[in-house]
C-alpha cells in the first residue's frame, strides 16, 4: 500500500487545489459535471469556465467539490492544478497520458518508450499516481476528475476533435 499513497497524494488530499465551486458566469463559456464512482463512493461536481472560440479554447478557471478516498480527491487536486491555465489542446494531452499511465499496470511509461521522460514531465506530480495503476479497482478513483473535466469539454464544445468529443459521452 506504500507504494499506493505517496506523498505527493498525501499532499493534495490533506490541502486540495482548486476545491471550493465558483460560480460559473453567464455569458462565459462554461460547464459543470457531476461524476461518480460507485465502486468505491468518490463524488465530484467540477465546473470549468473556458476563454476563446472553440478549437483555441483555454481553461480560464476550475473549480470543484467532492468527497471520496484520498486517491480520488488527491487526483482532482493534481488535475486542477496541471491544467488551469492551459489549452484544451494540451490538457487533453494530458488527460491522455494520464489514462495511459493509468494502463501500465504498476510499472510507469517503459525504459524503451523514446517519449516516457516528457510524457513524465507533462504529468508532473500526477506521475505520483503510478502505482495506483496497479489496482484496477482504484484507477476508477485516480480518473475521476479526469472524467468530469473531458464531459465539461464536451457539454461546452471546446473540442473540435470528433474523435475526442465522442469518447467523452462514453
Ligand atoms: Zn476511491
Amino acid at each position: 500500500m506504500e507504494q499506493l499513497y505517496q506523498q505527493v497524494i498525501l499532499d493534495h488530499s490533506k490541502f486540495p487545489q482548486g476545491k471550493g465551486l465558483k460560480e460559473l458566469v453567464d455569458g462565459i463559456l462554461g460547464a459543470e459535471s457531476f461524476q461518480k464512482n460507485p465502486s468505491c463512493g468518490d463524488e465530484v461536481t467540477m465546473r470549468v469556465a473556458y476563454e476563446g472560440e472553440p478549437g483555441s479554447a483555454t481553461i480560464k478557471e476550475l473549480s470543484w467539490d467532492g468527497q471520496g478516498c484520498s486517491i480520488s480527491q488527491a487526483s482532482i487536486s493534481v488535475l486542477s492544478d496541471l491544467v488551469t491555465g492551459k489549452s484544451v489542446e494540451e490538457a487533453e494531452h494530458i488527460a491522455k497520458i494520464f489514462r495511459e499511465l493509468m494502463d501500465t499496470r504498476g510499472r510507469g511509461f517503459a525504459s524503451d518508450d523514446s517519449a516516457a521522460e516528457e510524457k513524465e514531465d507533462a504529468l508532473g506530480d500526477a506521475t505520483a499516481f503510478t502505482g495506483v495503476s496497479k489496482f484496477p479497482a482504484r484507477i476508477k478513483c485516480a480518473l475521476l476528475g479526469w472524467s468530469a473535466l473531458k464531459d465539461t469539454m464536451g457539454k461546452t464544445g471546446v473540442l473540435v476533435d470528433d474523435d475526442v468529443a465522442d469518447t467523452a459521452t462514453n
